[in-house]
């Protein structure tokens, strides 16, 4: 696989010319004074630097190692455990956490950066800094000032890794029905009993401790998701002058074998009355852990993009050297045997769909980064609540599109190398089996999709969806004459897409199938238009500096490319929302 390159360029354009963060870090008073241009060019170089040269060159050899387990330990592959203390000791597990607590207080929209190149260069590797980022994110919003000054240090230090334990046997979407038990103790402490499966980092070699956020339930609580509360349970008791005690009663049973991200340890946990402590209040858990989902969602829609990435730098140098055949306008590279295969049409509509996706997917993370930042450090009520209402109604969008792209993006990029791409050699095969997951943990991309059409557009009863929509109407009037080949295609997609959720909110009301039975298309409508917006964005930063740089020729090649190739999709995916739920139940189950 050629070398990973960290994208610097272009989230240079995107953060400062696209979206100008600086400006908005201004009106934000506690990041006007942790955050500046220059720290931020550090941050960006140096994370680059990290990744693509500590810890890409393992992501072969860690896929093809595994992690092992023997007798409840479980070690990561060669490499890791040295690459992830170099992580650690530059500070990067805690790039966006509490500088209260040792973070470095990084706003979202550069953390998000630092997120797509640590799991560019590694999914499996990236995943252990990001549930433990998640689960600091729980405990500095809900534990209590002593489990937060106990653990945070260590944990943004990356001396100590985080893990998520929700899912059971019986029980992923349907965390309602979780069986992990927490008996209260006379100390104010509790004993956690149950299993967990699919617990990605629930054991590893890589850290002194792992601290484990556990969804269980109190013995008076009520059925159902109101009935959770969640838990901190160290894998080492922590001693009141912070050194490690004994042993909690938190072991790894087994590790799952699985279809990609071999070197992320996913594993059965068993807690046999540990030792933990309530995070929040009794049985408002998921409410706790809802405060990092959207953190976290929007980091899986990353690691899609990621991926996507990845496979697209490859799939270019690539193109650019492998002869096959002759461009059908006659042979362009004469001294050689054929042409290389950059010249086919089918070979740059898949470059440049990978090339419109990914850049989009750039331009929409750190965009609904920017309205997470502006929900967390704005002192304006109004404001604040316009970002928490974007934040909302964009999260699943930014989950499921990126993800879902990310493995059309990377199958694209497999294609690109003909059958080398098929086998392990070239890595292009690992990128589609790693990015794979990104559309199922997390909440399945169908969970996506009814969260954003039955909870968050229907469930506002359209409100959120009219911040959007005219946030992009306002830019489309406001738009100079010049930018108008990217402006009409952008106007007519948002009137498709305003019919279409009028449309929605009015079948919803008569036929309670109907938001299922539309949520993945109408998901993908709504990506697309938003992408188009950012393409109009970006068009609009590029326009005119084409004679500076390449950079801008490229980007408004790649701009034209998307409204003409790409966006027309949302054509036949209106058509199919608009065939109603009829035809999904002609057949009985046994039908079928
Ligand atoms: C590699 C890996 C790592 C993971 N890491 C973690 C982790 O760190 N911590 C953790 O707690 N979990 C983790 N998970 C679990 C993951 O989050 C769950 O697998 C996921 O949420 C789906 O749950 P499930 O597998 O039980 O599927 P199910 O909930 O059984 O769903 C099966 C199918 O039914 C659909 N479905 C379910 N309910 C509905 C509905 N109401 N409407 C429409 N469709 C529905 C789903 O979309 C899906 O397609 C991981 C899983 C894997 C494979």
């Amino acid at each position: 696989m050629a070398d990973y390159k960290a994208p610097l360029r272009d989230m240079r354009f995107v953060l400062n010319e696209v979206f100008d963060v600086a400006s908005l870090w201004a009106q934000l008073p506690e990041l006007a004074d942790t955050v500046d241009a220059e720290t931020v060019e550090a941050i960006l170089e140096e994370a680059g630097k990290v990744t693509s040269r500590t810890v890409a060159p393992l992501n072969r050899s860690a896929d093809e190692e595994g992690c092992h387990w023997k007798d409840t330990v479980v070690t990561t592959p060669a490499g890791f455990p040295q690459a992830y203390q170099t992580y650690a000791e530059g500070g990067w597990v805690g790039v966006g956490g509490d500088p209260t607590y040792g973070g470095m207080g990084m706003p979202k929209a550069v953390s998000a950066q630092v997120e797509e190149m640590v799991n560019s260069s590694s999914l499996a590797f990236g995943l252990y800094p990001m549930l433990t980022a998640g689960a600091c994110l729980s405990i500095n919003a809900h534990a209590s000032e002593e489990l937060k000054q106990v653990y945070l240090p260590n944990m943004y230090a990356g001396i100590w890794a985080g893990s998520m334990c929700l899912t059971e046997a019986h029980a992923g979407t349907d965390l309602g029905i979780i069986r992990t038990k927490a008996e209260p103790q006379a100390d104010g402490s509790y004993k956690v009993s149950g299993t967990k499966i699919f617990i990605t980092g629930g054991e590893h070699d890589l850290t002194e401790n792992i601290i484990h956020l556990v969804l269980a339930k109190l013995p008076d609580a009520p059925a159902g998701p109101k009935g959770i509360s969640l838990f901190l349970v160290p894998k080492f008791m922590v001693n009141v002058d912070g050194s490690l005690g004994e042993r909690n009663a938190v072991s790894c049973g087994s590790i799952e074998h699985k279809m990609g991200i071999q070197a992320s340890a996913t594993c059965v946990m068993n807690f046999d009355g540990a030792v933990g402590y309530i995070v929040g209040e009794a049985n408002k858990g998921l409410a706790a852990m809802f405060t990092m989902m959207n953190y976290e969602r929007l980091g899986v829609g990353i690691q899609g993009l990621a991926s996507a990435e990845r496979s697209y730098q490859s799939a270019v140098d690539y193109a650019r050297d492998r002869l096959q055949s002759r461009s059908p306008t006659g042979p362009k590279a004469k001294d050689k045997v054929a042409d290389p295969i950059i010249v086919h049409p089918d070979v740059r509509r898949m470059l440049l769909t990978m090339k419109a996706f990914n850049e989009g997917g750039r331009a929409f993370s750190t965009y609904v980064a920017m309205q997470l930042d502006t929900a967390k450090f704005s002192e304006e009520p109004v404001t604040r609540k316009r970002a928490e209402d974007l934040v909302a109604l964009l999260t699943p969008v930014a989950k499921a599109f990126l993800t879902d792209l990310g493995l059309e993006t990377t199958v694209l990029g497999q294609q690109v190398f003909g059958g080398h791409g098929y086998i392990r050699e070239w890595g292009q095969e690992q990128l589609v089996r790693d990015v794979r997951i990104t559309q199922i943990y997390e909440g399945t991309n169908g969970i996506q999709a009814l969260d954003l059409l039955g909870r968050k557009v229907i469930g506002s009863g359209g409100a959120f969806y009219r911040l959007f929509a005219d946030e992009i109407r306002h830019f489309i009037t406001t738009a100079q004459p010049t930018l108008a080949e990217f402006t009409q295609p952008l106007s007519a997609a948002l009137d498709n897409l305003d019919d279409l959720t009028a449309w929605l909110l009015d079948r919803a009301k008569n036929d309670p199938n109907e938001i299922g039975a539309a949520s993945l298309e109408y998901l993908h409508v709504f990506g697309y238009t938003a992408y188009a917006y950012m393409w109009a964005l970006m068009a609009k930063a590029a326009l005119g500096k084409e004679a500076q740089e390449d950079f801008y020729v490229s980007k408004l090649g790649t701009a034209r490319f998307y409204f003409a190739r790409l966006l027309p999709r949302i054509h036949s995916l209106t058509a199919s929302v608009k065939a109603g739920s009829e035809s999904l139940f002609l057949l009985e189950a046994d039908q079928f």
